[in-house]
C-alpha cells in the first residue's frame, strides 16, 4: 500500500519519521503502524520523552557534552578528575569511547572540526573554552581523539600547535582506526586498542 492511500495525518507522521537519520519511507511506515497500534500510554510516553529532551537537555558548561544540569555526569564525577582531557569532535564520539571502557578521564567536545572551506574557525569549535580549562584544571595530558579525516587531522595539528608552549603531554589516538574512518562507527575493540595505543603527538 503506497503512503498516499493512508489518511493525511498518518502520511504526515510517516513523512516526518522518514526524515530521521537511518530511516527510509518503508521503516517510517512500519514505525507509524506500530505507534498506531501501541497503547496510548506508550505513545504519550514517547511524545513526552521527546518534548522533555528538547526542553531540558543542553550542553555541559565545562566540556560541552550533553547534560540536563549545569555540569554533565562526567564533569561532576570526582573519580574522572585524572588530569587527562580527551578532545573529541562530537558527543557521539565521546559515547563511543565511553562504551570502549578504555578511558577514565574527562572530555572536551569540540562540536565540530576546523573546516576553512565551510568557514568553521577555532572560535566555532570551543577552542577558547578548551584553553581556559587547561589554565583552570590540573591537566597533565591532552589526548586528541578527533577523527582520522583531513579536517580531523588539521584540527588535531592546530590544537597541537596551541599546546606546544604549555607543560602538558599531548597524545593522539590513531592505532587501529583507518584513515577516513569515523569513531562512532568503529567497533569497541578497535577503539579500546586505539585509546590504549595512543602516541605522543
Ligand atoms: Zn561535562
Amino acid at each position: 500500500m503506497s503512503s498516499s492511500a493512508y489518511p493525511p495525518v498518518l502520511t504526515g507522521l510517516i513523512k516526518r519519521l522518514a526524515r530521521l537519520p537511518g530511516l527510509g519511507e518503508k521503516s517510517a511506515g512500519r514505525i507509524a503502524m506500530y505507534l498506531l497500534q501501541a497503547p496510548a500510554q506508550e505513545v504519550e510516553g514517547l511524545a513526552e520523552a521527546i518534548r522533555r529532551m528538547k526542553q531540558e537537555v543542553r550542553t555541559c558548561s565545562r566540556c560541552f557534552h550533553f547534560t540536563d544540569e549545569d555540569l554533565c555526569s562526567i564533569c561532576s564525577d570526582p573519580a574522572r578528575e585524572t588530569g587527562e582531557i580527551c578532545v573529541v569532535e562530537s558527543t557521539a564520539d565521546l559515547l563511543a569511547i565511553e562504551q570502549s571502557g578504555a578511558y577514565k578521564g574527562r572530555y572536551h567536545v569540540l562540536q565540530g572540526v576546523l573546516a576553512p572551506l565551510d568557514a568553521v574557525g577555532p572560535e566555532d569549535i570551543r577552542i577558547g573554552e578548551f584553553l581556559k580549562r587547561l589554565d583552570e584544571e590540573k591537566v597533565s595530558e591532552v589526548i586528541i581523539a578527533t577523527n582520522p579525516s583531513s579536517e580531523g587531522e588539521a584540527t588535531a595539528h592546530y590544537i597541537l600547535r596551541l599546546l606546544k608552549s604549555r607543560p602538558v603531554r599531548v597524545s593522539r589516538i590513531a592505532y587501529g582506526i583507518p584513515m577516513g574512518g569515523d569513531l562512532k562507527y568503529t567497533d569497541r575493540v578497535t577503539l579500546e586498542r586505539a585509546m590504549k595505543g595512543r602516541q605522543a603527538f
